[in-house]
């Protein structure tokens, strides 16, 4: 049995479910520009229906300071999500109060209904109890799909929870199985991948995967800390000099727990930071005073896939290089594709997410070979720091 109550757990015909989704979706001009998260939803949503609950969607969109603002509103979103499950979807212009109250009574078994966007009322980000009763009188369970919202504790996030039976929807279900896979029963060896372009925001991340995992491949603006602390030249590259000492004790570390941390052993270096600059390949002792490291040498790539090929689990966070500028893509590309080969034939499972790890994944290609691709950012990143997750937590079979 799963760790987390899961709809194959509750009886939902007839009742009111209020379902807490992600449809924090980018939008421009009034429209939808990227559905994948309403898509994600969707099999939840859909689920529910069929089975004859009363779908009352609650979701937050952007961050509106003072109140309602027209340009938060949730109507265009539920608009497409109605597109996106072809059913129709009914909206109520607040989230609380006879306004919802009204929709709510009116729904009959398989409607769903999306409920304006919570962050309209402050309460919902304070947690606020009179604000989460308000939300409990219109339903009669609460299911969180929203992994990307769980590591905060709102009212609809996880206040709702105290309240009335909880539970994980599919897509939350998905990702706490993908994510367990990963790091909590992973088949080993298991390595993590990070890279990205600082140290600094990291540090949590990279003390608890030196503790879950055996190698550790750090790539990106991140490695040049730890090759600045191995007395290496790094010239202009991006690196933060007042974290060399922390670098040099994750090393430490890492040695003396016999986990592997595998860095660049050449690299490509540029003296301009731009498309097409005239690039050099040299090994980590050849870096010029005047030169940028900017993605990874063929050996090191090399390096990389020999390494992940002797494992059965990766966790991927964070660009290997400056892949939004071309040449600087190639390390991320190749490994990335490699990685997603290896996936796809079955040998290895492979877990992404964070930041700009999907669109460095999507550039590469490999995404959709991947075993499963969060699309929760911070939330992914609190995760890979070890930290409880207040909106997963609560769902926790006790
Ligand atoms: P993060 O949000 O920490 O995952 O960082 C992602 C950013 O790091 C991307 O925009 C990359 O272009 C950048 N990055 C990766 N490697 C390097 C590098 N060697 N030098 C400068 N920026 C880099």
């Amino acid at each position: 049995m799963s760790a987390f109550r899961t709809l194959d757990q509750a009886d939902v015909k007839g009742k009111r479910v209020l379902l807490r989704v992600d449809l924090n979706v980018p939008m421009e001009d009034g429209k939808v520009t990227d559905v994948t998260r309403i898509e994600r939803a969707a099999e939840t949503i859909n689920e529910l229906a069929d089975k004859g609950a009363k779908v009352i969607l609650l979701a937050h969109f952007g961050r509106p300071k003072k109140g309602p603002e027209a340009k938060f509103t949730l109507k265009p979103v539920a608009d497409t999500v109605a597109e996106v499950i072809k059913r129709p979807v009914a909206f109520a212009s607040d989230c609380i109060g006879p306004e919802a109250e009204k929709a709510v009574a009116a729904m009959k078994p398989g409607d769903v209904l999306c409920l304006e966007n919570t962050r309209f009322h402050p309460e919902e980000e304070k947690n606020d109890p009179a604000f989460v009763d308000a939300l409990a009188k219109l339903g009669d369970i609460w299911v969180n799909d929203a992994f990307s919202a769980a590591h905060r504790a709102h009212a609809t996030t996880e206040g709702l929870g105290h309240k009335m039976p909880a539970y994980a929807g599919r897509t939350m279900q998905a990702e706490l199985d993908a994510l367990g896979q990963a790091l909590e029963a992973p088949q080993r060896p298991v390595a993590a991948v990070v890279g990205g372009a600082k140290i600094s925001g990291k540090l949590d991340l990279l003390g608890n995967l030196l503790d879950k995992v055996d190698v550790l491949i750090i790539g990106g603006g991140m490695a040049n800390t730890f090759l600045a602390a191995q007395g290496h030249p790094i010239g202009k590259s991006l690196s933060e000099n007042d974290l060399v000492q922390t670098a040099r004790d994750i090393m430490a570390k890492a040695k003396a727990t016999n986990r592997e941390i595998v860095l660049p052993i050449d690299v490509v270096v540029a003296q301009k930071f731009e498309a097409n600059a005239p690039t050099r390949t040299v090994d980590i002792d050849s870096v010029g005073p005047d030169d940028m490291i900017l993605d990874l040498g063929p050996r090191s790539i090399e390096h990389a896939v020999s390494s992940l090929a002797r494992m059965k689990t990766v966790v991927w966070n964070g660009p290997l290089g400056a892949f939004e500028t071309k040449p600087f893509d190639v390390g991320t590309v190749q490994v990335a594709d490699a990685a997603a080969a290896r996936s796809a034939s079955g040998g290895l499972v492979t877990v992404a997410g964070g930041g700009d790890t999907v669109a460095a994944l999507n550039h590469a290609g490999a995404a959709d070979r991947f075993t499963y691709i969060s699309t929760a950012g911070g939330a992914f990143l609190e995760w890979l720091e070890g930290k409880a997750l207040p909106g997963v937590e609560i769902l926790r079979a006790k």
